[in-house]
């Protein structure tokens, strides 16, 4: 059956629209338009936008991916982050062992295979990393690639794969091989020289991992990876805009040099979004919150608490950018970076994934495949 929305904003993925209407039929955008409404219809008050894309979640709802591998966790954090608008995401495995790995990946296999909503796919974020760089990935587990592992990324059943490595420590053949299966490399974890970047993005790495977390920095006779990844002009960024992981000033500087649509806001997203405590398990070790931060007993920082509805609200409010720019960072450059149909947009034959958000950027619907997933 369908249903229309009469609309005081929408925002469609290119512009903004004061009082339009849109038909859903069987999960899509059937039709779109302005003024009064061909039928009787729902009228939705704020502005409506396209649902978010996360490329890296680790956990949600109090669930950790890494913790329990399984369909069930999947679950719980794509309810957890459609609290904050995230309409698709791709659960994010860290370092860990292979056994861990393959659950991870029949864990997808499985909520795809069940239609699990939202669930794009799979991130792993190592074990392929620089040990000097690992931040809190475990050093035990970092290992070269394999043809274990390899078999597992290459999977035919697992949406779209995203691999982060550190490109000093995985041979340009290997990412040529990963990225003609139709792997999305990423870089980060990372000690490299720039060169060694550069022939990294030319063997088809392209993406940077949490953009100056964790990486190789920009120096004045050593670009470094944050210096590669600025310069390139094909590649997507994650960026964590939380307040904590980067200065303000650095974000400001990177959108500007690289330009706003390679650039893609992720939560890098652990167990307390979206529950209540203040302390969770990772590696077995204690990860407590403190405000909007997360740190081991060591003091690095473990992830975030981040959701996407606040990495916008930090984006427009904090970095100065424009709305437009921070809705498409945060839903259609991302869903282009993985190479979705219809990326992050609302138009006839979209899928309706869409948010519906008040005047402060908090979430008062989300709807995945024109299903609601989230009323406030
Ligand atoms: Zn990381």
């Amino acid at each position: 059956m369908s249903q229309t929305y009469q609309i005081a904003r929408l925002f469609n993925g290119e512009r903004f629209h004061q009082d339009a209407w849109l038909t859903i039929d069987n999960g899509k955008v059937v039709a779109l338009g302005h003024g009064q409404p061909p039928q009787q219809v729902q009228r939705l008050n704020g502005t409506l936008v396209p649902g978010f894309v996360d490329v890296q979640v680790n956990g949600g709802g109090g669930a950790l991916f890494n913790g329990a591998p399984t369909a069930a966790s999947i679950a719980t954090m794509g309810q957890a982050h459609a609290q904050f608008g995230t309409t698709g995401l791709m659960p994010t495995l860290i370092t860990d062992s292979l056994e861990v790995l393959r659950q991870g990946a029949d864990a997808v296999a499985q909520a795809r295979a069940d239609k699990m909503p939202g669930v794009l796919g799979v991130h792993f974020e190592g074990p392929h990393l620089s040990v000097a760089k690992k931040g809190v990935h475990s050093a035990e587990h970092i290992r070269p690639l394999s043809e274990a592992e390899m078999a597992v990324y290459t999977r035919a059943d697992l949406g779209v794969v995203m691999v982060t490595l550190a490109p000093e420590n995985v041979p340009a053949e290997q990412i040529a091989e990963l990225t003609a299966a139709g792997v999305r490399v990423c870089l980060g974890h990372s000690n490299a020289d720039f060169a060694t970047v550069q022939a990294a993005l030319e063997a088809g790495a392209c993406g940077f991992t949490h953009l100056f977390n964790a990486m190789s920095p920009f120096t004045s006779r050593e670009p470094g990876m944050v210096g590669a990844a600025l310069l390139d002009p094909h590649s997507w960024c994650g960026l964590i805009v939380d307040g904590h992981h980067v200065h303000d000033a650095s974000l400001q500087l990177a959108i500007r040099a690289k330009a706003p649509e390679k650039m893609m806001l992720v939560t890098d997203a652990m167990p307390p979004v979206g529950m209540v405590g203040d302390t969770f398990t990772l590696l077995g070790r204690e990860i407590r919150r403190e405000g909007g931060k997360l740190t081991a007993p060591t003091g690095e920082l473990a992830g975030s608490v981040l959701d996407m509805a606040t990495a916008v609200r930090n984006s427009v409010r904090q970095l100065g950018v424009s709305e437009a720019d921070a809705f498409r960072m945060a839903s259609r450059y991302p869903a282009e970076f993985l190479g979705l149909e219809h990326p992050g947009r609302l138009r006839v034959g979209s899928a309706a994934d869409m948010v519906l958000l008040d005047d402060d950027y908090h979430v008062v619907d989300c709807w995945i495949g024109g299903q609601s997933v989230f009323t406030k």
